[in-house]
């Protein structure tokens, strides 16, 4: 089966989740992924990754993928927050942890949780 997973990471976080991503390449390959603007990008072209890239996360595309968890079109979220910087869209920021959290979506905020989720089942679907 194919889930739909986001990744983001801010910009102090962007190696981090370029490096998870190598590292569980062969697990995220399978399923439709979607990143915002920058990090969808980088994943594109240092992990090889087939990803959808919306726009950048200050400019909306942290909201376009809330979006997506409203509309019960997201699985699962990798979401690499920057804990050391004070960030513009901190707001956007806000709003997707929160509907993450209202909509029980599998959320991971950093590379130990995110590679739990992937090694404990090969699809990240809750509650398989
Ligand atoms: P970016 O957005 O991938 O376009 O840098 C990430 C974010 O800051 O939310």
């Amino acid at each position: 089966m194919t889930y739909s997973i986001a990744l983001v990471a801010h910009d102090q976080r962007k190696d981090a989740m370029v490096a998870w991503a190598k590292e569980h390449r062969a697990l995220l390959e399978p399923h439709a992924l979607y990143a915002t603007g920058t990090t969808g990008g980088r994943l594109r072209e240092e992990a090889g990754l087939d990803i959808t890239a919306l726009k950048s996360g200050p400019l909306g595309g942290d909201a376009q993928i809330g979006a997506m968890i409203a509309e019960g079109k997201l699985d699962a979220l990798v979401f690499f927050i920057d804990p050391l910087s004070a960030l513009p869209h901190d707001v956007d920021v806000k709003s997707l942890l929160r509907l993450g959290i209202l909509y029980d979506t599998l959320m991971a905020t950093n590379a130990a949780t995110a590679s739990a989720i992937f090694r404990t089942a090969d699809t990240p679907a809750p509650g398989q």
